[in-house]
């Protein structure tokens, strides 16, 4: 079998990647090097795809919840029925307002679009809200405000050609590595490429920044109305370019003098040294060729509509927009972010980058579409739309392939909204998530390699996702389920679809439509003729594509017209807000949330690769040693983090990294795969006014102990029950390679060390070899099944959590066909007799290579650089995701202590 070519589905880099079948029958995923994203690159999250592949825990049929709360299977007849009754009973009851889907930036644009239409044209609300409103919202605002349409000017080429990345809010290296590293490539070409890093907190990405500024979280209005005045002030605005193209620059300045006239000032308000602020002006000022890409940390904010356009306001005071390595960047988060945008699945737009509010436009898509009636308003963003679920005034929804229980801000509430609505349908791959629990319906979907379809990257580049796996059980695309559903509601006619072929070429006409009466950037009427074998053979093309035989735009703007009334780009006057919450005496530290390196959105997926989940296997909040002390925590504890609106309980990581008063806890874990750390139930649910986009990165919050009596850790090859989890206070789960690792930690010392173990381990067959000892005045418990020649479970327990041992030694015996003497008589003290099989915890995940492997490496061996510990280990030299790491250990080595490694 040829490879089949398709597209990553994770982060908006949108990576090609090639599907081969192995001799084993499993398949090995590779980049693919003919694709423009990443000629071939790929981040260690897309090289580990193969190992996400398997049925574990998928949903396969569809199932319908029973009056006793059960769930029983139904026939996709029973369920769809269920649904276009259950949503048709409600409209007609209710109204159109009544109903609402909330969908996801991982569906592919064909789903989207359909579920689109049904909303909008056939049910007649704008309540369909999705994910990307959590992720890019405030940049689509900007973008209008700016731009006139939600258009994203440069791409990735650009970063060949520019002088000066600014990477504001976004961890680059750890969210989007790809393009990080084709970053880093441009510099080693031309070390002038110079590097600038935005962020209150010191990241990966900062370690290879020329410069980095660690703002004050919530000023970056200040820090750009400081550059628009600075560049101003020193008659550094491209005049000809302003006055031919833009339209507001006036007003910008003038509010930007007010605000940002005063360098002292705002070097004051962004907790910054003078001398940095005005070394990024001045290198600003002096390179024609700057991309500024920005990210959540600019989006996910009260106030992050006006942080995009006081940055792009900048570009446009100096031109440097719609020329070769210049342009605002907003790097988007999910796969298929932007392909939701141009379908219009944002309760804000209406299809085809046309709006909602415009009767013209409502009335051309509802003539497209042959519909009854559409929406003649902006439906519900995601908070508010949960919040409305929560009052009972909306009472059915759909949520596709997204997991809002988790991703939310306040997002207990969330759950109580769900447990009270009247119809939850959830169509989802997986069956058992936070969300799925309180559906009504289930609804098996199919999932990344089993459909077909296309997403747009960040660079509005369309890549198809192709099939290369069968579908499982009777699982379908969301697609083919709302097309069923309007069917049963009387829509027939208009949702025809038998194919995501057929749906793209309809899309792709609608964009095409009216475009001489109504111009906009979104236009794909190039590709409205596709055959479903040209579409099956669609190489990635970026839009706009106008015409047939179009190769695509690379670049937006490049004739300085935009898409507003007048043609020019305006320049927003923006004034800079505080956070809408200010930490006080209760909640005195800033709680700062976002993505870690090896995992994707609520490990759903990412989760299921032991890869990826060896190097930050546990929840954890990170927090500057100088507030670990003032908060009476210890790195490696645990405490519990507190905000107005929720609690979560995560292991304590000490960095100077964080600045003094941030706190920062990963969003992925959840009740599937720990206790207490679901960090969205703590989020402050305030939103920007415009975009609607939550404010994550700014929560008051306070820190304190988690006392327990005991740490400890279990590995099993088969995952604990549910009721054993239920008998300890905090618990951890982690997917290793052939078994489950679990971090425990417990109040109360259990009575009977023996029995406990046992219980804990599913009371293992009398015959199997128990190996135990236990030492009842230290607290301290440790036991082994050895079931023939392999081990099957062991536990450890102690007081102290120094006191246990490390996993990686342990873990690595249950990929051994059999133990060695050697191995069981270190068995039960949980480290080899030779530490030299200690690998320690991993660095590098592509070659799963051990910090104290790459220690030993740099101290006994000679090695002194990345390069050196490449050639001699390999690590560093795939991705390229941990060199940071690597860079950190060089210059730490030799100050560690012996015992270390
Ligand atoms: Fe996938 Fe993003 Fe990694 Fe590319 S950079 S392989 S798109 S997660």
């Amino acid at each position: 079998m040829n490879p089949v070519k398709t597209t990553c589905p994770y982060c908006g880099v949108g990576c090609g990647v090639r599907a081969s079948r192995a001799a084993d029958g499993s398949f090995d995923i590779a980049g693919d090097p003919d694709h423009p994203a990443n000629f071939g690159k790929l981040c260690v999250k897309g090289a580990a795809l193969g190992e996400t592949l398997g049925l574990e825990g998928r949903l396969l049929h569809p199932l319908i919840r029973e009056a006793g709360g059960g769930r029983r299977e139904a026939s996709w007849d029973q369920a769809l029925n269920l649904v276009a009754k259950g949503f048709q009973r409600i409209i007609e009851q209710h109204g159109p307002e009544a109903v609402a889907l909330y969908v996801s930036g991982q569906l592919p644009t064909e789903d989207y679009y359909v579920a689109n239409k049904l909303a909008k044209g056939f049910f007649g609300t704008g309540n369909i809200d999705t994910n990307s409103r959590l992720c890019m919202s405030s940049a689509v605002a900007g973008h209008k405000r700016a731009f006139g349409n939600d258009s994203v000017p440069v791409c990735y080429e650009d970063f060949d050609h520019t002088d000066l990345v600014v990477l504001v809010g976004s961890n680059t290296a750890w969210c989007h590595p790809v393009v990080f590293q084709r970053i880093l490539a441009a510099k080693q070409l031309r070390p002038e490429l110079k590097v600038v890093v935005i962020d209150p907190r010191r990241t990966a990405t900062c370690e290879q920044a020329d410069l980095h500024l660690p703002v004050r979280g919530g000023t970056d209005v200040w820090l750009f109305n400081g550059l628009l005045a600075w560049l101003h002030q020193h008659g550094l605005v491209d005049t000809a370019f302003v006055e031919a193209h833009t339209e507001g620059a006036r007003e910008a300045i003038a509010v930007a003098e007010q605000t940002g006239g005063s360098v002292a000032h705002v070097a004051r308000a962004c907790g910054l040294s003078e001398e940095k602020l005005l070394e990024f002006y001045r290198l600003f000022a002096c390179t024609p060729r700057v991309i500024t890409l920005f990210s959540q940390g600019v989006n996910q904010s009260s106030a992050g509509v006006d942080k995009v356009n006081s940055i792009i306001n900048c570009h446009l005071l100096t031109g440097r927009i719609g020329k070769p390595g210049a342009g605002p960047f907003s790097i988007t988060g999910q796969p298929n972010a932007m392909g939701g945008r141009e379908v219009g699945g944002l309760a804000t737009s209406l299809a085809a980058h046309l709006e909602l509010t415009e009767p013209r436009h409502r009335e051309l898509v509802q003539t497209f579409w042959g519909s009854p009636r559409i929406a003649d308003r902006p439906g519900l963003k995601a908070v508010d739309l949960f919040q409305a679920v929560c009052e009972g005034r909306v009472k059915a929804i759909w949520i596709m392939a997204t997991n809002p229980v988790v991703s939310l801000p306040d997002a207990d509430t969330v759950r109580g909204s769900l447990s009270r609505c009247e119809l939850v349908v959830v169509s989802d791959v997986m069956e058992q998530t936070d969300t799925t629990r309180y559906a009504h319906v289930l609804l098996p979907a199919a999932a990344w390699g089993e459909r077909e379809g296309t997403g747009t990257n960040s660079e509005r580049r369309i890549s198809r996702q192709r099939a290369f796996l069968p579908v499982p059980g009777s699982a379908k695309p969301d697609w083919w389920m709302v097309t069923q559903v309007a069917r049963r509601m009387g829509f027939a006619k208009a949702f025809p679809y038998e194919s995501a072929h057929e749906v793209f070429v309809e899309h792709a006409r609608l964009s095409g439509s009216s475009q001489d009466e109504l111009p906009r950037d979104f236009n794909i009427a190039g590709l409205a003729e596709l055959t479903p074998e040209q579409y099956d053979a669609l190489a990635p093309i970026q839009w706009p594509v106008p015409q047939v035989g179009h190769g695509g735009t690379a670049r937006l703007f490049t004739d300085g017209r935009f898409y507003t009334a007048s043609a020019r780009a305006r320049l927003v006057p923006v004034l800079p807000h505080a956070p809408a919450n200010a930490p006080d005496d209760d909640y005195p530290l800033v709680l700062n949330t976002g993505r870690i390196r090896d995992q994707w959105h609520t490990m759903t997926r990412t989760g299921k690769s032991p890869r990826l989940a060896s190097h930050l296997p546990e929840p954890f909040v990170e927090i500057h040693p100088h507030d670990a002390m003032l908060s009476g925590v210890q790195d490696g504890r645990l405490a519990r983090v507190s905000t107005r609106w929720g609690a979560c309980v995560v292991r304590v990581r000490a960095s100077a990294d964080v600045l003094q008063r941030q706190i920062f806890v990963p969003i992925h874990w959840n009740d599937q795969t720990a206790s207490d750390a679901r960090v969205g139930a703590l989020v402050d649910p305030v939103v920007d006014p415009i975009s609607g986009q939550p404010e994550f990165k700014h929560t008051p919050a306070q820190l304190e102990p988690f006392d327990v009596d005991w740490h400890g850790f279990v590995l099993a090859r088969a995952a604990l029950p549910q009721s054993a989890l239920d008998s300890v206070t905090w618990w951890s789960r982690i997917q290793g390679s052939r078994f489950f690792r679990y971090e425990l930690a417990g109040r109360g010392k259990p009575q009977d060390w023996h029995a406990w173990g046992r219980a804990l381990l599913g009371n293992p067959h009398e015959d199997a070899d128990w190996l135990e000892a236990s030492d009842a005045a230290e607290g301290a418990y440790r036991a082994a099944h050895v079931v023939g020649e392999r081990i099957e479970a062991c536990v450890f327990a102690s007081k102290c959590v120094e006191d246990l041992p490390a996993r990686a030694w342990l873990s690595g015996l249950f990929v051994r066909a059999q133990l060695e003497e050697a191995d069981r008589v270190g068995l039960l003290v949980g480290t080899p007799l030779d530490p030299a099989q200690d690998t320690g915890p991993t660095v590098c995940s592509c070659f799963g290579v051990g910090r104290k492997v790459i220690l030993r490496a740099i101290r006994e061996q000679g090695a002194d650089s990345v390069d050196a510990l490449g050639t001699r280990l390999k690590c560093g030299t795939n991705c390229g995701s941990c060199i940071p790491e690597l860079r950190a250990l060089l210059a730490t080595a030799p100050h560690l202590e012996q015992a270390v490694v």
